[in-house]
């Protein structure tokens, strides 16, 4: 690590689904070119447009339980009957490197990404403004039946009373402002005292001492 260089942090936003989490992931990697997506892996189908490798990496069970046994996954969940998991490699050396990595994965990922990464992980939460905004916007996105509908504002729910795990928590009312917010948590977050390993050496210099 070269000197006033950084580790890099992980950022985990979290949502039930609905609330705004992909729109807010998307501008925020396009306005933070030192901010990468972290690619889970999931045993679920690809939905139309999802590309392997790029929203996820599409797995059979087998092989998600391989990965699992072979310790190449930081952090593995059941959702909706479905598992997902994080791949360990790529986020360990970005993070060496001093590069950002955002997450889009839920309550329980964010707790044992935390475990697993202690110190690295910074968890923000979005908040839907009312559960009827989040059932138009579940319904606007047209991509899911009506059953699963259902099923994903009931889970909402329990998503939602999980926020006392996360460092932060913003209602999502403007895009525009929570984009902003998250990013102020972000820089913020860059500059926390414990993020930078060189600065007692620095402040000595400074202090001549
Ligand atoms: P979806 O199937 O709609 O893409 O995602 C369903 C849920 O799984 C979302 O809440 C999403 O955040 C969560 N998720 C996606 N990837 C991961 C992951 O790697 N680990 C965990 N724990 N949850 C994930």
């Amino acid at each position: 690590m070269t000197m006033l260089s950084r580790r890099g942090l992980c950022l985990v936003l979290s949502a039930p689904s609905g609330a705004g989490k992909s729109s807010v992931s998307r501008a925020l990697l396009e306005r933070e070119p030192e901010l990468r997506l972290s690619v889970s892996a999931t045993t679920r189908q690809p939905r139309p447009g999802e590309q392997e490798g790029v929203h996820y990496f599409f797995r059979e069970h087998a092989e998600f339980q391989r990965m699992i046994a072979a310790n190449e996954l930081l952090e593995h969940a059941e959702v909706f009957g479905r598992c997902y998991g994080t791949p360990r490699a790529a986020v360990e050396a970005a993070l060496a490197a001093g590069r950002d990595v955002l997450f889009d994965i839920d309550w329980q990922g964010h707790r044992l990404l935390r475990a697993a990464l202690p110190g690295d992980v910074l968890g923000v939460f979005l908040l839907p403004p009312s559960l009827a905004e989040l059932e138009r916007r579940l319904h606007g996105r047209g991509q899911d039946s009506a059953e699963e509908i259902a099923r994903r504002m009931h889970a909402a729910q329990d998503e939602i009373s999980h926020y006392g795990d996360f460092d932060h928590v913003l209602v999502n009312e403007d895009f525009h402002h929570t984009v902003d917010r998250v990013r102020a948590v972000l820089h913020a977050g860059r500059c926390a005292r414990a993020r930078l390993p060189w600065l007692p050496g620095f402040v000595g210099g400074l202090l001549g001492t």
